[in-house]
């Protein structure tokens, strides 16, 4: 058996790897365009950032072993041709024309695997292409940023407040670099989080010394002889010595379009659930494909590197003889933003009122172990739960806590089908080192439950500030008085009674306005607002994630 693998990346390498493993005769060729296979690009914005000092370290194995041709053929006889580009692919004569250098040449296959990756997608402005322009999507991307700055690049302009974008800023941060981020939508993340939760991340990347723009569109880069000076942006000149453009990838698609396969709705190349195209001989998988969003049900882009693995393993099973199918996707992920980890899985609100779901959020924050343990951080955490069913369909979650684990015990339970009853009976490990004897997760379902039950009604920050302009309300803050002397909402329809002092005070608050109660992080406030109900006040509720999630 013959089998050609267009792509050395992840979902190319995985499915090379697994086919050898289940069929030791097959003749497997990869190729890849680049200079360098295997490569961990996800690793890369670290590599800039001085975390990891060499490039080859992205590519070795657990062991040291460098995963380059030599590593391939002798541990795995598998044929890598670096610096080869697949140019052609003839469906009829089962073959694809490849150019090395000067050289053609043609590989024969009874099996085609596509594994093209993406394509960073660039806006088309003025002074794009100038020297010190840059995206971070190879190593020789990165190797130019490193270059860059060593030339003496001190100003550094991010077009784009993604993934790849809040890591480079990051990394090129940690170079003592300026940086200034510049987005066009509302919010930091914007595919991953709602507003309350970006702008927590926004708020940290202040502290360490970003600037950021958001609700910012860039009109043009300017240059100096050929190299780029300044980036405009809203009419102003940011000046810059290294642009970064991270506006988001799409899928590599250019030969699937040229040989007739079909492509999806998405742009992505369509696949059925065993990964294989609309031609039964060539498979394709990694960013390259679109995929199938579990909650939603639409198709969908998940340009992320265990999605290629889980992709390349399938087709190599089916390739073998076997029967295996890709399910499709959530889109958990997660970030590292300086101190804060960054993660999200399911629906946020904007995708789940595209796909028209009826929905209720909460917002939690939470330590994430045991308050008097030393070293106990603070989680972010919001759910976005089905009305209804009440069935767990999203989650964020922000901090410098241990946020990646309550994300993917989050993203099971969505795969899942769980609802916010079932996640708060989890049976899930408990020791104060580790967490809370309530989990944050099980206390975000705990509160979504008593949201859902009438026990509260919340608002969010932005709601609560057009209420201020517009409503005769009153902000009750329980907090202490030192609390509230250190930071309050500046407002005199805010009054402040510590929550031990409430039920002696209660004259003091009027009965016949809306009442908004606002503690630290929503705990008290809960509390508080029990107890005004219980006293006989219609019109109250709570500021949700409480002083945590108030926004000046
Ligand atoms: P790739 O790894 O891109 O491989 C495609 C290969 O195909 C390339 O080597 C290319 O040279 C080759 N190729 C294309 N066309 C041809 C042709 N015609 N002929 C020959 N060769 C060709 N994902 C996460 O899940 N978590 C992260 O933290 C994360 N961080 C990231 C950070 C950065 C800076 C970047 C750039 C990506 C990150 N990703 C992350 C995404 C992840 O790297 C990709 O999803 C993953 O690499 C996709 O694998 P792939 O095999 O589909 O494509």
């Amino acid at each position: 058996m013959d089998v050609v693998i267009i792509g050395g990346g992840a979902a190319g390498l995985k499915a090379a790897s697994r086919i050898r493993r289940k069929d030791a005769e097959a003749n497997i060729t990869v190729v890849d365009a680049g200079k360098y296979v295997s490569l961990g690009r996800c690793g890369l914005p670290y590599y800039v950032g001085g975390i990891i000092h060499e490039i080859d370290n992205l590519r070795e194995t657990t062991y040291g072993a460098v995963r380059d041709e030599d590593y391939f053929r002798r541990l795995k006889n598998i044929d890598v041709l670096t610096q080869t580009r697949a140019v052609e692919i003839d469906r009829n004569r089962k073959a694809v024309k490849i150019i090395r250098g000067e050289s053609e040449d043609e590989l024969n296959y009874d099996y085609l695997v596509l594994a093209t990756g993406s394509v960073p997608s660039k806006p088309p402005i003025e002074g794009i292409d100038a020297e010190g322009v840059v995206t971070l999507t190879s190593a020789e991307d990165a190797e130019k940023i490193v270059e860059l700055w060593e030339e003496g690049a001190e100003k550094a302009v991010i077009i784009g407040a993604g993934l790849i974008g809040l890591e480079s800023a990051e990394a090129l941060k940690n170079l003592d670099m300026d940086v200034t981020v510049i987005e066009m939508m509302n919010r930091v993340a914007p595919a991953l989080l709602d507003r309350e939760m970006a702008n927590l991340v926004e708020n940290h990347l202040r502290e360490k010394e970003v600037k950021v723009l958001t609700s910012t569109r860039v009109e043009r880069i300017i240059t100096e002889n050929d190299r780029v000076s300044a980036v405009v942006a809203d009419g102003k000149e940011f000046a810059a010595d290294v642009v970064v453009i991270a506006t988001g990838v799409k899928p590599n698609t250019e030969l699937a379009v040229n040989s007739g396969l079909k492509i999806g709705e998405t742009g992505g190349i369509w696949v059925n659930s065993r990964m294989q195209t609309s031609d039964e001989c060539i498979y394709a998988g990694g960013d390259c494909v679109e995929t199938t969003h579990l909650v939603t049900g639409k198709k969908i882009l998940a340009p992320f590197g265990d999605v290629a693995n889980k992709h390349g393993r399938i087709i190599g099973e089916n390739i073998t003889g076997g029967d295996v199918q890709f399910p499709g996707v959530i889109g958990t992920s997660v970030f590292k933003i300086f101190d804060y980890t960054v993660a999200s899985a399911g629906v946020n609100e904007t995708s789940a009122r595209d796909a028209g779901i009826d929905f209720m959020t909460v917002i939690v924050p939470c330590p994430d172990r045991a308050h008097y343990y030393p070293r106990t951080s603070y989680i972010r955490l919001k759910l976005i739960v089905e009305r209804g069913t009440w069935k767990v369909i999203g989650a964020q979650a922000v901090g410098t806590g241990e946020v990646a684990k309550r994300i993917d015990v989050i993203s099971a339970a969505i795969q899942n089908g769980m609802t916010i009853d079932q996640l708060s009976n989890l049976d899930l490990a408990y020791a104060p080192p580790y967490s809370p004897a309530l989990d944050p997760v099980i206390t975000a379902a705990n509160v979504a439950m008593n949201k859902r039950d009438g026990l509260f009604d919340g608002i969010n920050s932005f709601e609560l500030k057009k209420m201020l302009e517009s409503e005769d309300i009153v902000v009750l803050d329980v907090r202490s008085e030192d609390e509230f002397k250190e930071r309050r909402i500046e407002s005199e329809k805010v009054i402040n009674i510590p929550i031990l002092e409430l039920r002696e005070r209660l004259d003091e608050i009027p009965r016949d306005k809306k009442i908004v109660v606002v503690c630290a992080i929503g705990l008290r406030s809960f509390e508080a607002l029990r107890t005004l109900k219980g006293a006989g006040y219609k019109d109250v509720m709570i500021l949700e994630g409480g002083m945590a999630f108030w926004f000046d």
